[in-house]
This record gives C-alpha cells, structure tokens and sequence, in this order.
C-alpha cells in the first residue's frame, strides 16, 4: 500500500498542484491527503498514520511553525516539510529550529525535486524513530526503559498535579529470578524477562506505562489510579505470571511467581522520586512477607 503523505495548506490550488506532480513521481507512488485549516491539520496530524506532512508556512493567517511546535509538544514525530511563498534564509532557519527537516519555495517546486525532498525526508525520519528507540527503549524487552520512565513518570506527575488527578505506581520483581540463571542459563534468564514483560505489557490498560525500571524489576505507571486501581493492577500482574507456567527455551516450562509493590499520589508522595521510593518500600515488605504478593503503603498486605 502506497504511504500516506498529508498536505496542510489553506489553498486548494496548491492541493491541485502538489497532486498534479505526486502523478510524475517515479520512484515510489505516494498517497496524498488534504487539510484546509489549522485545526483539522493539527489533528489529523496528531492522528498518525502519515509518514510525512507538507505544511504551508502562512496557513490562512494561523503560522505554520506554531503547528510545527504544538505537535512536536505533543509528542508527533511525524517528518514535516515546510512550503513556503518565498526563498528567505530568516524563513529556512525558524522552520528547521521548529522541526521541519526540509523546506520548499512553492513556485520553484518540480516533480523531481518534490519527490527527492520527500524521499530524504521519509528516510531521515526512519533514522531518527530508529535513534529514539534506541534511547528511550529496552533492548530485551521492548518495553520503556529506564531514563524514559523517569521522563514520562515526571510528566505524568505533572499532569496529574495540574489536572488534580490520582497517579499510581507499581513496582513488580520477579521471584528468585537468579535461580534461572543458575539452573538454566542467562539466555533462558533473557527469555523469561521477554515474556514476562509481554505479560505485564498485557495486564495492564493501553494508556498505563510499563518500565524494565532494572534487571528482573518492572515499573507501571498506572494513571489517574486510586488505591484500588493501583491494587487491582498489582494483582494483575501477579497472576499474569503465576498464571501459567514460562518458557525459557531450555528445559520444561518454569512456574514462576513476582512481587509487586505500590503506592498512590498525592496520598503516598509530595513528588514523583518519593512515589518511587514509597512503591519500593512496598515490594520490599511484599518480598519480606515471603514472595508471591501484593503489599500496599506501609507494607499492607493486598
Ligand atoms: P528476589 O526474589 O529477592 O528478587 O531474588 P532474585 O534472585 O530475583 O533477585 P537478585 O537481585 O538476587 O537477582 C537478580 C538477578 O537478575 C541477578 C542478575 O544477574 C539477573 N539479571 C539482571 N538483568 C538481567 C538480564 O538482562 N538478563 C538476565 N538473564 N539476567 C539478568
Ligand atoms: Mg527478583
Ligand atoms: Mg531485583
């Protein structure tokens, strides 16, 4: 299936125009969608699905870079090329400080230089997804990785706080971990970290963050959770291990068990380092009460 190319621009002749020259292209064929206004192009934008956007630098009056900044703000890392009335060096550098990878001066734009801007820029933006996935997840796992669920625990701090919501955090340690090392390997100790972090993956809602916070113990950001939300999904992630027996690889399936601890704000914390701190004391005391549970604040069992 052709990639979807979305154009913002309050123009319908340049729409015509850019179309026009989408049918000259001779490498790749692209599919291209329209947005009139800034509104609608913000949001289809933030949709996803695109692999990359022409925005119009005078969008009716509203400014393009202000476009570019607010989806950038919002976490869009969809590649943008700037279209612009006139050649200006003040124009090229504010587009490329906003986040745009290229820009084009609409009347000097042909079907081979169109084609070509497009290309670098799809290509550039796969670099640049591959190198934010190398910083921001686990190699292993797959999931969030350390420095990222500081970053993303932060924000939803701050969300949170601002909003007057609850936050929750759950700290969750696999049992005796070590021992599958010893018995079975470390390759098999990498296959059980994958598919327990699968497990906590899916036993928890989409818009919850789960974290390898360190070796065999995972971090879940449960936001806008009370207390019983966030007991509720500690227990979840336990039968989601205990549940059935794990793969290794080597050797028959291990029956395996987690630890989970956790915590709520505001209740349990002033600030985001102390909600760490309160849901690891909590798997601390789940540990101390023999594995294989729950415990809450102050070390109350689930
Ligand atoms: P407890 O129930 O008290 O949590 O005991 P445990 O054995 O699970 O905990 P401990 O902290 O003693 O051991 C954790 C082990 O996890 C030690 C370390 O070698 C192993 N580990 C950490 N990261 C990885 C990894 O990426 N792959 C593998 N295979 N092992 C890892
Ligand atoms: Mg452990
Ligand atoms: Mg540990």
């Amino acid at each position: 299936m052709a990639r979807k190319i979305l154009m913002i621009d309050d123009d319908r002749l340049q729409h015509r125009l850019i179309q026009a020259h989408f049918r000259h292209f001779r490498v790749e064929p692209y599919e291209l969608d329209w947005a009139g206004t800034y509104e609608e192009g913000l949001e289809r934008l933030m949709s996803g699905g695109y692999a990359a956007c022409l925005l119009d630098f005078q969008l009716g009056g509203r400014d393009g870079l202000q476009l570019i900044r607010e989806a950038v703000g919002r976490g869009c890392r969809t590649p943008i090329i700037f279209l612009t009335a006139e050649s200006s060096q003040t124009v090229d550098i504010e587009a490329m400080n906003a986040g745009a990878l290229d820009y084009l001066v609409k009347g000097e734009i042909a079907p081979a230089s169109l084609e070509r801007s497009i290309r670098y820029a799809l290509k550039l933006g796969e670099t640049l997804d591959a190198l934010h996935r190398l910083a921001t997840r686990d190699e292993l796992t797959g999931l969030v990785n350390r420095r990222e669920f500081d970053r993303l625990l932060d924000a939803e701090w701050t969300r949170a706080r601002s909003f007057g919501h609850r936050l929750a955090l759950a700290m969750v340690d696999i049992d005796h971990f070590k021992l599958v090392n010893d018995r079975r390997g470390h390759p098999a100790g990498d296959a059980v970290l994958r598919e327990v972090a699968r497990r906590l993956r899916g036993a928890v809602r989409p818009v919850d963050i789960v974290a390898r916070f360190g070796g065999e113990e995972f971090a879940l950001v449960l936001i806008e959770a009370g207390p019983d939300g966030a007991r509720r999904a500690a227990l979840a992630a336990c039968e989601a291990v205990r549940g059935h027996a794990v793969e290794s690889g080597e050797g028959p399936p291990l029956e395996l068990t987690v630890s989970a601890g956790w915590a709520v704000a505001p209740e349990n914390a002033a600030s985001a380092s102390e909600l760490v701190a309160a849901a690891d004391r909590a798997l601390y005391a789940a540990k101390g009460q023999g594995r294989n549970r729950v415990a809450g604040p102050g070390g109350a069992q689930a």
